[in-house]
């Protein structure tokens, strides 16, 4: 791959480690298990979209955009990141949010990344009901600012288009190599996937390289059919952008949805214990809404026996731990028990 051919911004820290979670394997006593640190992005307090945003951002520096769209859940972790990669380059950014989840008080609505989507100087626009055309609600908005002769740059949710999938291309490249330093063969990859970007980007970019990892999604939202085929059709999107041979092989696309529990932004007892169990046997904060799930599947699967002794999986902690205090209320009743 060369993806130094597209424009690209500096907005986080690159490479994020790749370590072991030698107390969580032991606890499990299935396979290795090592995680990818893509939390520690650096980011006004990091995640995955970082990575979109430095191709995203680029690409709306290009167009000579002087305002950013874009649009996510009230807690939203794209929206946080966009807001902060935006003001380094001194540009504002108008967001809709979606009121997907409307059941853990006060402190969803204002604290967790809310609070800081103000504190980094976003716009919150409007707040939507659950079920809204979000694309359609961007576009009229970008249709206003235009009309006001501004000149808006619109980024999907999640940051999760072909030029945001380049972000996880450069991921797969950066694990590759990682591997190879650390000689470390790696057998699978496990993430949260939403949006579908990082799932499509690492894919193509693992693929186009013939490495032959397996990558698993576990779906936090949309069930596996539908998921797999969002997930492919960004990849494809992806591939061609890429410039990459052939097709890519349908049949790369796994995506599990058994942990989506009641659905978007709703913690399972699962969720919450892999919570408590990362904190607690590696120091690391996850989140209720991605990470929590994601780590929930894993651990599930190793106890079902789907990952064995001496295979090395790596999980992607792909960030959100900010989101935790938009859920002090579930929290403590659980940490009460
Ligand atoms: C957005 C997000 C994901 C999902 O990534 P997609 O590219 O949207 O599939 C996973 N984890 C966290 C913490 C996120 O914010």
């Amino acid at each position: 791959m060369h993806l130094a051919r597209f424009p690209r911004l500096a907005l986080g820290q690159f490479p994020t480690p790749l370590e072991a979670l030698p107390n969580l394997s032991r606890y499990l006593g299935g396979p290795t298990l090592y995680i990818k640190r893509d939390d520690n992005t650096g980011l006004a307090s990091g995640g995955n979209k970082t990575r979109k945003l430095e191709f995203l951002l680029a690409d709306a520096v290009r167009q000579e955009a002087d305002v950013i769209i874009t649009q996510g859940a009230t807690q939203s972790n794209h929206v946080r990141q966009t807001i902060a990669g935006a003001a380094k380059l001194g540009l504002k950014t108008q967001v809709l949010l979606e009121t997907r989840v409307d059941k853990f008080g006060e402190e969803y609505q204002r604290s967790g990344n809310i609070l800081l989507d103000n504190l980094l100087g976003g716009t919150i626009v409007e707040h939507l009901p659950a079920g809204t055309d979000m694309q359609l609600a961007m576009e009229n908005l970008a249709d206003n600012l235009r009309a006001q002769g501004r000149r808006p740059y619109v980024i999907p949710g999640g940051g999760s288009n072909a030029i945001g999938a380049l972000g996880y291309v450069a991921c797969a490249e950066e694990l590759l190599y990682q591997s190879s330093q650390q000689r470390l063969r790696i057998d699978h990859i496990v993430h949260a996937t939403g949006s579908t970007g990082t799932q499509a980007g690492l894919l193509s970019g693992l693929e186009a390289s013939n490495s032959g990892i397996p990558v698993l999604g576990i779906s936090v939202r949309a069930p596996k059919a539908r998921q797999e085929e969002n997930v492919y059709a960004l990849a494809a999107r992806t591939w061609q952008l890429l410039g990459a041979r052939g097709e890519l092989d349908r049949a790369r696309v796994a995506v599990n949805s058994d942990y989506v529990g009641e659905g978007y932004g709703l913690p399972t007892a699962g969720t919450l214990e892999a919570l408590r169990l990362l904190a607690r046997l590696e120091g690391i904060l996850l989140d209720p809404v991605y990470t929590g799930k994601g780590m929930a599947g894993l651990i599930d699967l190793i106890r079902k026996g789907q990952f064995k002794q001496g295979e090395n999986v790596v999980f992607i902690h792909t960030g959100g731990s900010a989101g935790l205090f938009g859920y002090r209320q579930l929290l403590e009743q659980q940490a009460a028990q």
